[in-house]
């Protein structure tokens, strides 16, 4: 049982310190049982970053899809609606020094001293993922623990930034705007294949964003920096659109449903049921039939 000494323990030998702003992605299960759970992990953080500091976590919305929004017309987000981002999430959502961004769909939350003003300029008229820019012009670091947590925080923004396009069947969320009215809000950016965000690890070593890789409780554990991070993906992006694709022609996300894929849906399909990956297939097949252009 983990106790929040160590965990303060290795933040600190992660390369964390004091006035740091921090984009922190983890994984729990990974890191192992900690006494007081995900609540004494923030505790941990904040205690390392100090007054000075502030804690930020991206505290998604899950989306309903457009053609049976019908469906689910009562299911409508507010600041108050769990993310679907796992338990530390929500722990953070839950502590009473949280300010949470308005904007219906990508509701940063944050802890500290830049918390309230940041997430009170995140809005719906905001870029997608502009909140992670800011962060890296504002030097912060991303605390990734565990291998299964996606990326590094600013994967998401070169992608918008290069404006590259995906198909994926619309969906949105229904949400209160200001004058108490009920509105849908589209989701209309690209998103991106999970897998290949892991992929670009070694890009960050050699282009130096790695501060320190390392363990937090028995998480594989990587300290980066956002602006670094985010400079590497925007030059790399520029010479390969494709880099961040995870190479799987049998891959949803990235085989055929961008304006730059290598695969055509028939190619992809065919991967799929080669493998008798007949779900794999289905989903595809709804993509190519239903979806639509993002950027
Ligand atoms: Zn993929």
């Amino acid at each position: 049982m983990l106790k929040k000494e160590q965990l303060i323990s290795d933040i600190k030998n992660m390369g964390l310190k004091s006035g740091d702003m921090v984009n922190v992605k983890v994984s729990l299960k990974a890191i192992g049982k900690i006494e007081g759970g995900a609540k004494t992990l923030i505790d941990a953080i904040l205690d390392v970053i100090g007054e000075d500091g502030t804690l930020v976590c991206d505290s998604f919305n899950d989306t309903i899809c457009r053609y049976t929004r019908f469906i689910h017309k009562n299911r409508i987000t507010n600041e108050k609606t769990k993310s679907y981002a796992g338990a530390f999430v929500n722990a953070v959502l839950s502590h009473p020094q949280c300010y949470r961004s308005t904007h219906p769909l990508l509701a940063f939350s944050a802890i500290g001293k830049k918390a309230k003003e940041m997430t009170e300029a995140y809005t719906i008229e905001s870029e997608p993922y502009g909140f992670l820019e800011d962060m890296a012009n504002m030097n912060a670091v991303n605390l990734r623990m565990g291998d299964k947590v996606i990326g590094v925080g600013t994967t998401h923004v070169a992608i918008c930034k290069h404006g590259f396009q995906q198909k994926y069947i619309p969906n949105g969320i229904y949400y209160i705007d200001e004058k108490g009215e009920k509105r849908w809000y589209e989701h209309f950016w690209a998103s991106g294949c999970y897998k290949g965000f892991n992929m670009l690890f070694p890009y960050y070593r050699e282009g130096g964003a790695v501060i320190k890789e390392g363990k937090v409780g028995n998480a594989n554990s990587m300290l980066t920096s956002m602006k670094k991070t985010l400079e590497i993906e925007m030059e790399l992006f520029e010479h390969d659109g494709t880099a961040f694709f995870c190479k799987d022609p049998g891959c949803v996300n990235c085989a055929f449903t961008w304006k730059h894929s290598v695969y055509s849906y028939w190619q992809s399909a065919w991967v799929d049921l080669k493998r008798g990956d007949y779900k794999r297939f289905a989903f595809a097949t709804l993509e190519a039939v239903f979806g639509t252009w993002h950027k």
